[in-house]
């Protein structure tokens, strides 16, 4: 019987589902499970869209159908918090089940802050995330990087901590810290993100520390709650899942990739903020002197939950028939959501005029939870 706190290694009994998963298939087969007996009424995760550059989310109610979800797209940019807020009329009182990585976790919960979602009703499989490629960006660094087309890649994955791509013809890795050193690899919010492995969910599920003969066949769970415990024992008494103790040794590796994963994120942190410290407000002013009032960072953000018919007016300072917007329409954006903002990135991933909004609102929070928060470290703004 799982409980809280428990580490394992869990692998699906179905052979079909093994062979699609990524690692041992847990994620699949639990949430296969919560479908099967009714603990959840849909689940929302995440398919394979025209190729493997795009993530497409899919709500699912027929357990069979999840299989063809199994398997990480790691150019895969896409938040699911808010989608869950979307479907929340329709699924009012109802049981959902979603697979959340850190960003999207942390979503879920700032839209239960606001009461717009019930965390009664949402089982979160967590699945550790050491961050996502743009699907643009992943292309350009597979034709400039790895010199193939990326149209002939059939398979991507991050790996100690290698981009590897399959293709015809071969396969290649490349050492993440060379590729980001050049301006390529995961996006920038990722880099800075420091949610590597989602505790507030229910279990999260990862690759890191599965070693020996389990290596690559089954998946890393943490189980963080009583109902992720709960639903794991079931899943194994109804024979869906294996479980073994995870290897002591595997427990510690997973824990020391986890806190050199949190050294780079401060690293990139004190990269990206101190570049911006000596110039903010003046960068701030240039880079958003692009916008084209199109509200995609309004749209796509998690924490900013408001309606379109309010943004024209006067107290947004977003005068109609102009463009930029006016300064002040940003500004206020980010004092809006400067105590929440959780760096997931939709904003400056959904920006047609490429604006790097993600870095101006994580440093406007990383650097007020420093001010009020001194045991976070120094801030680094002098203007
Ligand atoms: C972008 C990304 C980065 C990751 N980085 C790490 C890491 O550094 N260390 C580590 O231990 N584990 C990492 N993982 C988790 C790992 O790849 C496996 O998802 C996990 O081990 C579960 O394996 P499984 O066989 O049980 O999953 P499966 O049964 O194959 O299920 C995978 C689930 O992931 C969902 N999914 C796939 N792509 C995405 C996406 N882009 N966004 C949201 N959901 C998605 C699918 O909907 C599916 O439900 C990462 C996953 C992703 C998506």
């Amino acid at each position: 019987m799982a409980k809280k706190g428990d580490m394992l290694y869990a692998w699906t009994n179905d052979s079909d589902l093994a062979k699609k998963a990524e690692c041992g298939g847990a994620v699949t087969e639990l949430l296969k499970y919560a479908l099967e007996s009714k603990t959840v009424d849909a689940v929302l995760a995440v398919t394979r869209g025209v190729d493997l550059y795009e993530a497409v989310p899919v709500i699912v109610t027929n357990p069979k159908d999840l299989d063809n979800c199994a398997g990480s797209l790691h150019c895969g940019t896409i938040l699911l918090s808010k989608l869950v807020m979307e479907y929340a009329p329709d699924i009012a009182g109802k049981k959902i089940g979603m697979v959340v990585k850190g960003c999207d976790m942390m979503g879920v919960l700032e839209l239960a802050k606001r009461n717009l979602v019930n965390l009664d009703n949402i089982v979160m499989i967590g699945v550790n995330c050491g961050g996502s490629v743009s699907p643009v960006a992943a292309r350009k660094m597979i034709r400039e990087k790895f010199g193939v087309d990326p149209d002939k890649v059939t398979k991507e994955e991050i790996d100690r901590g290698q981009f590897i791509i399959e293709y015809e013809g071969g396969h290649k890795g490349i050492k993440m810290d060379d590729l980001e050193d050049e301006g390529y690899g995961r996006r920038s919010n990722c880099r800075r993100c420091k949610v590597k492995i989602p505790r507030q969910a229910d279990i999260a599920c990862g690759n890191w520390g599965v070693i020996g003969d389990k290596a690559g066949k089954a998946t890393f769970v943490e189980v963080c709650s009583d109902r992720g415990a709960a639903l794991l024992t079931k899943a194994v008494d109804a024979k869906k899942l294996s479980t073994e103790p995870a290897d002591p040794k595997g427990i510690e590796l997973r824990a020391k990739t986890e806190k050199s994963m949190l050294k780079l994120g401060d690293k990139w942190r004190e990269r990206d903020f101190s570049a911006l410290a000596p110039r903010l407000w003046e960068t701030i002013g240039a880079e958003t002197a692009r916008c084209m009032k199109c509200y995609a960072c309004i749209d796509h953000c998690p924490v900013c939950v408001t309606r379109p018919d309010r943004f024209e007016q006067p107290a947004l300072m977003v005068r109609p028939g102009f463009v930029p917007a006016d300064p002040m329409f940003h500004l206020r954006r980010f004092a809006h959501i400067s105590d929440s903002c959780i760096n997931c990135g939709q904003c400056e991933e959904c920006c047609p005029s490429e604006i790097p909004l993600a870095l101006f609102s994580h440093a406007i929070r990383t650097e007020a939870d420093k001010f009020f928060e001194p045991k976070l470290g120094k801030p680094v703004y002098t203007n």
